[in-house]
């Protein structure tokens, strides 16, 4: 059977990863599983959970369920604050390993870096040991603001990957222009708004009109287009396919230019200076 396939983007490591990932949250194993094993046999290739969404073992079951051979599905989960050590870390990913029911992970990243605990600089190298150790392909940070990334990049450390929340409403360049610095890869998470009211703005929809595309196709598209790694989550099958197939227009510069322009500031967006787990 052929598929759509996602294009790959190249970590500083090496590894491939595809550049657009299904997000899981807030399925939980029920749900996630038939959700995961369609997603990888319309095309998915990337699956995004967390030991936070209590899925782990819902998205294992779906990647055995498709029948695509584990090597062909980037497997991507995160890990919470109480683990921020390095024998913590190397628990949290034995445990992820089990409740998947694999034997590596794609990518392991520290879910939020927590500030006032303070340890996210042990977590993190912490995560260079499973690395070392075989047990994940490549690693990275979650939620990791720029004074975050500072203290690791001090140390000589970089992650591969920093997954944050960014879209039109949320465009974030100084993160960005760090990453981009850095050869760090932007995973977007909200990538499509979350359900807010973001589809059907204006100027997304005027965009949408000119490409005879979706709203959320153009934002995905917006994401892929300046080299961000978007993870849009659908349980409903039409969109999960509309999703994936974004890959086959191009936005103008001005366009994406125009669609960032919408950035605004957000009071009920997570601050990772405050808010982890
Ligand atoms: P998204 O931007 O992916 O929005 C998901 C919502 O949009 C769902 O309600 C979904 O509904 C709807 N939707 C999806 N596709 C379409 C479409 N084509 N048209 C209209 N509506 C659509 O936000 P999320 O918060 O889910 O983020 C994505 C993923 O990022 C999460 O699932 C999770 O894996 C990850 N994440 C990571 C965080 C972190 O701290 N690192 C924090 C939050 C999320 P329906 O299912 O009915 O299609």
């Amino acid at each position: 059977m052929s598929h759509l396939l996602a294009p790959t983007l190249k970590l500083s490591n090496g590894v491939e990863i595809p550049q657009l990932g299904l997000g899981t949250w807030p399925m939980n194993d029920a749900e996630s599983a038939p959700v995961v094993a369609a997603a990888l046999e319309m095309g998915y290739r990337h699956i995004d959970t967390a030991e936070n969404y209590q899925n782990e073992t819902g998205v294992g079951q779906g990647v055995r369920a498709s029948g695509v051979p584990r090597e062909q599905v980037f497997v991507t989960t995160k890990f919470n604050r109480q683990w921020h050590s390095i024998a913590g870390v190397q628990q949290a990913c034995e445990a992820s390993l089990r409740r998947l029911g694999l034997d590596y992970i794609d990518l392991l990243l520290v879910h939020w870096p927590n500030p006032e605990q303070g340890r996210y600089v042990e977590a993190f190298e912490g995560l260079l040991q499973v690395q070392a150790r075989g047990l994940v392909r490549a690693v990275g940070t979650s939620n990791f603001k720029p004074a975050h990334l500072a203290q690791l990049f001090e140390r000589g450390l970089c992650p591969q990957v920093n997954q944050i929340q960014l879209d039109p409403y949320h465009a974030r360049p100084d993160l960005v222009d760090i990453h981009q610095a850095k050869g760090i890869v932007t995973e977007t998470w909200g990538p499509v708004g979350r359900g807010s009211q973001m589809l059907a703005d204006p100027a997304i929809c005027a965009v949408a009109e000119r490409v005879g595309r979706t709203p959320a196709q153009v934002v995905l598209r917006w994401h892929t287009q300046q080299g961000f790694l978007p993870i849009p989550k659908s349980s409903n099958p039409q969109r999960l396919a509309e999703n994936l197939a974004c890959f086959d227009f191009e936005l103008s510069d001005a366009e994406i230019r125009r669609l960032a322009a919408l950035s605004r500031p957000d009071p009920n967006a997570p601050d990772a200076d405050v808010f982890g787990h």
